[in-house]
């Protein structure tokens, strides 16, 4: 199994190389490229945030601690006074990184739900549907931002299946095929529930035509043989 910083590493470098190329045929400004990049990093540590004893889940809740104040900022600033507002904001960042933590970390196991391609996507569209409405992002750049999140975890998935190939005996360890699965099959209703929650924020998502433009640039970048 990669460690956690193998997982950073490689998917703020894959996550760098997207934002660059993007950038490079314009599908993106510099400035919108290198948001990019830190959430492929962050996506590259998403499936390992129910490891109870892991870095990963720790960094995860405090950003997302931070996301929430920041968008509950946003949100509040026209609907209290300061006073409030801060406490509000206070109250945000305790509730997420130590209660949300605990009850999420209560509830996990590793290696479970979340370390899968249905999570991956699922946290993809998440993340599009939060920066098209909470953070008015225009909808390319709320896809790009959701396919960036995915990418990373996918990535993720791809090294731990790696780590589990003994290279030195090329022996397959016991671990291979558990890493990069469409959804944990030990638990079939946990699947079920992230596809209702996937349905569920259709509503929510940016257009999907603007998907499949950024997707078809994105492939006429690849050079043709
Ligand atoms: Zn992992």
């Amino acid at each position: 199994m990669a460690n956690f910083r193998t997982h950073f590493g490689v998917a703020l470098g894959g996550g760098a190389l997207v934002a660059y190329a993007g950038w490079q045929a314009s599908l993106w400004t510099f400035n919108e490229g290198w948001p990019l990049a830190v959430l492929t990093a962050f996506g590259g540590i998403l499936p390992d945030i129910d490891s109870d004893q892991s870095h990963a889940i720790r960094l995860i809740f405090t950003l997302l601690a931070v996301l929430a104040v920041i968008a509950g900022a946003l949100w509040l600033q026209s609907r209290l006074a300061p006073g409030p507002l801060v406490m509000a904001c206070g109250g945000l960042y305790v509730g997420v990184r130590y209660l949300a933590g605990a009850i999420f970390k209560r509830f996990t196991v590793h290696r479970g739900v979340w370390h899968s391609l249905l999570a991956s996507l699922l946290c993809g569209m998440g993340t599009a549907a939060m920066s098209f409405h909470l953070l008015a992002q225009p909808a390319p750049m709320a896809w790009a931002q959701g396919m960036a999140l995915s990418l990373g975890a996918v990535i993720h998935l791809l090294l731990d299946e790696l780590y589990s190939v003994d290279l030195v005996g090329s022996r397959l360890k016991r671990s291979f095929g558990t890493a990069f699965k469409l959804f944990d099959y030990r638990e079939p209703g946990n699947a079920v529930l992230m596809l209702l929650l996937g349905v569920a924020l259709a509503p929510w998502l940016p257009p999907w035509t603007t998907l499949w433009e950024l997707v078809g640039r994105g492939v006429a970048l690849w050079p043709s043989p």
